[in-house]
């Protein structure tokens, strides 16, 4: 008897934000890899439409949208175009975000609100609307927030950039539980370091080098290996799962700084 695909996505329309570069254009594949219709949405249209294309290319299904996570109006126009190309969004992963280092006293206004309209805003807004449209149209549905292992631990030069994550990890298990039993599960990952656009210059710098002594398995993440997470949080394989936060990080967390 051939074993059953606990992850297969067949058949379920999903949606991700901030899929242009990185860790969301790398879970536009492996949804599509995994039989999903994907919607790759970003503020930049040409970055996306490549992810989209090279989906095509392999035989996948997906669409290219351009959307901003910190403006409803864009968010809905996101859902909107998903509808009309695959049906209703099931499968959304809220990825968009950005980090700014900065001392605390010296954040400004505008970088503190920046962060905090990406990272955390935009989290909500983009499941606020996946979960208005499931329940509306009577479906079920997985939503998977990206937080980070800076929701937990905070490090010098992250205060906005860890206290919005901090809050997405909090916000999935307020959505999870209002929502648990209208099927529309809510999870969170936190991954560790994985190098992708957003820190590439710094991690492959000589202090870079040095941070993954604190990494227990002695090195940084590769994109790929969220895709087992995000895979099991999506499809039915997790489906008691609602409200937890699954942490990728080598052990960065468990382990005792230079120890
Ligand atoms: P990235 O910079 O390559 O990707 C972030 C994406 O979000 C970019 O494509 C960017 O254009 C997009 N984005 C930013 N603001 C947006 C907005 N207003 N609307 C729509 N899209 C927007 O970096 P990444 O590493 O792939 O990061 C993806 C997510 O993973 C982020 O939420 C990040 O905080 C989180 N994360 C990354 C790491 C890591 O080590 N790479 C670790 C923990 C958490």
């Amino acid at each position: 008897m051939a074993p059953r695909d606990l992850l297969d996505m067949t058949g379920r329309v999903a949606l991700v934000t901030g899929a242009g570069t990185g860790l969301g254009a790398r879970f536009c594949m492996a949804l599509a890899e995994h039989g999903a219709d994907v919607v790759a949405v970003a503020r930049r249209a040409e970055k996306v439409e490549n992810v989209a294309d090279a989906i095509r290319k392999a035989g996948g299904k997906a669409i290219a949208v351009s959307g901003d996570v910190t403006d409803t109006a864009s968010i809905k126009a996101a859902f909107d175009a998903a509808e009309k190309a695959f049906g209703t969004v099931d499968a959304v992963v809220a990825n968009a975000g950005i980090a700014e280092a900065g001392r605390a006293a010296e954040i400004s206004d505008d970088a503190w609100r920046r962060t905090m309209a990406t990272n955390l805003d935009g989290v909500f807004y983009t499941a606020r609307e996946a979960a208005q449209r499931l329940l509306k149209a009577g479906k079920h549905g997985s939503i998977v927030n990206i937080a980070s292992i800076l929701g937990y631990g905070v490090g010098k030069g992250n205060a906005s950039y860890a206290t919005s994550k901090a809050a997405v990890i909090q916000l999935t298990q307020a959505l999870a539980l209002e929502w648990a039993f209208k099927g529309i599960r809510v999870n969170a990952i936190a991954p560790g370091y994985v190098v992708t656009d957003i820190n590439r210059d710094y991690l492959t710098s000589g202090k870079g080098a040095e941070m993954t002594r604190d990494i227990p398995v002695g090195r940084f993440g590769r994109e790929h290996e969220l895709d087992g997470a995000l895979l099991l949080l999506l499809s039915e394989a997790g489906a008691f799962m609602t409200g937890t936060t699954i942490t990728v990080d080598g052990g960065q967390r468990i382990g005792l700084r230079g120890s």
